[in-house]
């Protein structure tokens, strides 16, 4: 008689693991899709270079290969200090930031640099973790 009781308990035992083993995927699955959907609608604010007045915006989505670099779009300016450098369409960018349609037709594919103070720390965090660690901290 107590084995069967004991067959019963491990079966809703099992059962009872592989529940809560399905909502956890089923929960996982659910936040990453609303997560993705929030970061990609997410604005990131750029400048063409890191002392252009002019501020624009585009989607997270819309923000192609982040990455450390030295070298500013545009004008091509060498900055002493690597600083966090992207790739958007220049229609995605909404405001004005120093980059004119006049050279050829568009869109073009600009590279834009992404400031610290100028995005919020979700943003600044995430292109971190795409770029890799802050290299304004290296020194030297
Ligand atoms: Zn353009």
């Amino acid at each position: 008689m107590s084995k069967i009781i004991q067959v019963v308990f491990k079966l809703l035992w099992g059962a009872l693991r592989l529940a809560i083993w399905l909502l956890a995927v089923v929960f996982r699955l659910t936040f990453g899709l609303v997560w993705r959907q929030t970061l990609g609608r997410s604005t990131v604010y750029v400048r063409r270079d890191w002392n252009d007045r002019g501020v624009g915006r585009v989607r997270w989505s819309q923000l192609r290969d982040p990455r450390w670099d030295t070298v500013s779009g545009g004008a091509q300016i060498e900055n002493p200090l690597p600083l966090l450098h992207g790739y958007v369409w220049c229609n995605k960018v909404r405001g004005k930031i120093g980059h004119s349609c006049a050279h050829g037709p568009g869109p073009h594919n600009i590279k834009v640099c992404m400031l610290r103070e100028d995005n919020s720390r979700l943003i600044w965090q995430r292109l971190l973790e795409l770029a890799g660690p802050d290299r304004r901290l290296d020194g030297g």
